[in-house]
């Protein structure tokens, strides 16, 4: 990439479409535009005020092509803070090429994916948590996301931020100060002082660090897997779950042999779910239900949450059993859903007591909306604080932002230790600076190249 070069790309999906966008940022992009677009008015392009949008012909080759609308950026007042202009022609494949092929031959350079956002990065239009909320907001599936993404939770986030960096910031000036001027009175540098704020801001970052679980329910989602013996309701629960009949459901064994997997929203988290193949004695299973069945323990080994699968209609058997058993060397969150229950219950809780998080009495089949209601509280309560309200509070909700804040903590809490146990505040610094510098790493202020390309490759071109 080179930053210096103006690009240009189609900013709208590929495809057919009333309207396209083709965007161009640099600083020759006012110039270009004036090149390819001719404003039905007497104004140049040069002329037309900021933000204003004006109705022309675009040119290619010097012939006109199309008629549209132009939309003129001047730097620093646009998303990318660069020199911008945006050409809207009417949205069919080859026109929207060719408008972007004029910009080309006008010398633009065609952008890389992700390229607008990073320069927005790059001209401290945005911080990297804002860049990270704008791909999530691309990639959003629930209104729970968007609300995570939106530009109020971005800015609630990077606020944040910039007072626990600030605070890092303050006190180590402050100690800086005591060490080389310890003659002058510069106010109160004392041990205990510096104690109080430290813990002050670790506690805000503890505060902030505790949001993640639900950030991480809503945005990434919950690797979730619905597994038991054959014929107990598992693809029931997978269809109920995800509103249509995916799974077959019959009362034929072995019906579910290959792995079915869906994103589906349950109330503000994401679940990632799939319906495994009924587990049971291979011995008792043809060869591709054996395949289904090790496919189930492969789901099962590397989810998040497990929901298995049991009918209460019926005794505990063995089949039930060697599930328990199976499951139980797994450190996840584990739910029972005793379906059937609109039958008469034979099967007796007691044989759960203690394996699970949560157990659940439902029908699939007779109570649907009930059951929904149930496993969404269930999941609810496993995985989201009910005092978060997404949307009105600082929220982190990607791995990385989780592993810099952690990092910030224990290099915070080592520098607290260090102090409470009388250890000089020359020597606590360089904790604390490597705490700011995970905090500074948080929001991008001094990144590696390498994380900033893996977050700016999630992007679509034009973007
Ligand atoms: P799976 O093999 O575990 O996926 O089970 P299915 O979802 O295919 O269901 C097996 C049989 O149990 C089917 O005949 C379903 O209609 C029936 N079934 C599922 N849920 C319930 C329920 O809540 N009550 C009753 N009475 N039958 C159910």
């Amino acid at each position: 990439m080179n930053n210096n070069a103006t690009i240009a790309a189609i900013s709208t999906p590929p495809g057919k479409g009333g309207v396209a966008v083709i965007r161009i940022s640099g600083d020759r992009a006012i110039e270009i535009a004036e090149k390819i677009f001719l404003p039905r008015s007497k104004k140049t392009v040069s002329d037309v005020a900021e933000r204003t949008q004006i109705y022309g012909d675009i040119l290619y080759c010097g012939e006109i092509i199309d008629d549209g609308m132009l939309t003129v950026f001047k730097a620093p007042f646009s998303y990318t803070g660069e020199n911008t202009a945006e050409i809207s022609c009417h949205g069919g494949i080859l026109i929207t090429e060719k408008v972007l092929e004029s910009a080309l031959c006008e010398g633009a350079q065609l952008a890389a994916p992700g390229e607008f956002t990073k320069r927005a990065f790059i001209n401290g239009k945005l911080t990297l948590t804002e860049t990270e909320a704008i791909s999530a907001l691309l990639e959003a599936e629930s209104t729970e996301q968007i609300r995570l993404s939106s530009r109020k939770s971005r800015k609630l986030l990077s606020n944040k931020i910039d007072v626990i960096r600030e605070g890092l910031c303050s006190v180590l000036s402050s100690m800086y100060a005591r060490i080389d001027y310890p003659d002058e009175d510069l106010g109160d540098f004392s041990d205990e002082e510096m104690l109080r704020r430290l813990k002050k801001i670790l506690f805000e970052m503890e505060d902030l660090k505790r949001t993640y679980k639900t950030g991480k329910a809503v945005n990434e989602g919950i690797k979730t897997v619905i597994c038991g013996k054959p014929n107990v309701g598992k693809s029931s629960v997978y269809n109920l779950l995800i509103g249509r009949d995916a799974a077959i459901v019959t009362d034929i064994k072995g019906t579910t042999r290959d792995v079915l997997t869906e994103k589906i929203p349950l109330g503000k988290v994401m679940l990632s779910l799939s319906d495994t193949a009924g587990i049971r004695a291979s011995e008792n299973a043809d060869p591709i239900e054996r395949i289904g069945i090790e496919r189930s323990y492969n789901e099962i080994s590397q989810s998040e949450l497990i929901l298995a699968v049991f009918d209460r209609s019926a005794e505990i058997e063995c089949e039930d059993e060697k599930l328990l058993s199976d499951i139980s060397k797994f450190n996840t969150a584990k739910i029972a859903i005793l379906n059937k229950s609109d039958k008469h219950a034979l099967l007796d809780k007691e044989r759960l007591a203690g394996r699970f998080d949560t157990v659940i009495e439902v029908s699939a089949l007779a109570g649907a909306k009930d059951a929904y209601n149930s496993l969404l509280n269930a999941v609810s309560s496993l995985f989201t604080d009910e005092k978060i309200v997404i949307g009105n509070e600082a929220i982190i909700s990607s791995a990385r932002q989780n592993a810099e804040l952690t990092r910030a903590i224990s290099h915070l809490r080592l520098a607290i230790e260090a102090l409470e146990m009388g250890i000089s505040q020359d020597a606590t610094s360089s904790d604390i600076e490597r705490a700011l510098g995970a905090i500074a790493e948080l929001d991008g202020i001094s990144v590696t190249e390498e994380i900033i390309t893996d977050i700016f490759s999630k992007f679509c071109v034009g973007k």
